[in-house]
């Protein structure tokens, strides 16, 4: 049930609704807006029928919950979510650029990444620690020395951290070293993990699975937002279709798709969506003018050595080159870098 008040209400108006809210033993999420004030009461929908809500006198009407989903939708929060990471904001004006290896490999190799991901203009740094793979053989990632690599990387460079949490028992040691923490495809229905990283205070950055609705990746940014974390990044990183050229078929579609349905800023993986370097720079490009917050892009210093996903890992040349083009349609968009 979502409750609108009325333009005006007072602080003690909606102290006095969460408080009744709260007596019938429903939980309650307030969202201030510019405008007006929204509550959104969650639980059992008899008692909410039965709360005779819309009597309140600052309340303006009360609306069901036709969506699977509350928190995240845009009936909820009718503004931007602009999600603030260590004071850099996502989801405002600014297109930002993620880049780095699909897994930290070594200390000189990441450094020489994140120098060149730096001097093209991106903001974070990306790169795996925990990587098991589709074959329990593969490189499986560096874990922790991984992550103190990437704060290395950091402390030299000012770029943000970005880095996947695939397994809650890591989840204080991710938390201590990461600015964004990265939930994978495969995880975006592991619930468990989900209400793990709504209980931090970090944004997480939530890939859309595999074979998953644009729906169904906003209910799994309800089971996070639920806990309290109200800074979640979506990621739209291509889904699986009949065709086989492309490692998966990139959804353009669901970015104007979610920030219709959705307030949550989203971001566009090329990398995985494609598979393949050469279709990356295009992709890129249709990201940011179908209104993508942000892109999360696979770059290396010598793809044809990478321990994975070398095929669809730009150069650091190419990556520049890119960054020098995106530079025109952010310009287009009326964005920023
Ligand atoms: C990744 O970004 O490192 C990754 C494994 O991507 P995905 O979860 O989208 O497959
Ligand atoms: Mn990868």
């Amino acid at each position: 049930m979502i409750i609108v008040l009325k333009p005006g209400s007072t602080q003690a108006d909606i102290d006095y609704i969460e408080e009744k809210l709260n007596d019938k033993g429903l939980r309650v999420h307030i969202s201030k807006g510019e405008e007006r004030t929204i509550i959104g009461a969650i639980g059992d929908e008899r008692i909410l029928r039965e709360a005779s809500l819309a009597a309140y006198p600052a309340v303006e009407k009360v609306l069901p919950i036709l969506k699977p989903f509350k928190l995240a939708s845009r009936d909820f929060q009718k503004e931007n979510s602009v999600i603030d990471v260590q004071g850099l904001t996502l989801g405002g004006k600014e297109v930002r650029v993620m880049a780095g290896p699909c897994s930290v490999e070594d200390r000189e190799g990441l450094l020489t990444v994140a120098r060149a991901a730096k001097a093209a203009g991106a903001s974070f740094l990306r790169g795996g620690a925990f990587k098991p793979r589709s074959s329990p053989y593969a490189f499986q990632g560096l874990g922790e020395e991984g992550l103190v690599y990437l704060s290395e990387a950091r402390d030299e460079t000012g770029l943000l951290i970005v880095t996947e949490l695939m397994d809650p028992r890591d989840a204080e040691l991710v938390y201590r070293y990461a600015d964004i923490i990265q939930i994978g495809a495969r995880n975006m229905s592991n619930f468990t993990l989900l209400k793990e990283v709504g209980k931090f205070d970090k944004p997480i950055l939530l890939k859309r699975g595999l074979s998953a609705t644009v729906k169904e990746l906003l209910m799994s940014a309800e089971y996070i937002l639920d806990q309290g974390n109200r800074n979640v990044i979506l990621c739209e990183r291509g889904v699986r279709t009949f065709e086989t050229e492309t490692r998966n078929t990139l959804d353009l579609s669901a970015v104007p798709l979610v920030k219709s349905m959705s307030h949550l800023p989203i971001v566009v993986d090329p990398s995985h969506a494609v598979g393949r370097s050469d279709l990356v720079a295009p992709m890129s490009l249709a990201a940011v003018a179908a209104g993508a917050d942000g892109l999360i892009i696979e770059i290396h210093q010598n793809p044809e050595e990478a321990l994975c996903d070398g095929p669809q890992s730009l150069r650091l040349s190419e990556f520049a080159d890119l960054m020098k083009r995106l530079g025109a349609v952010i310009q287009v968009m009326g964005r920023e870098l």
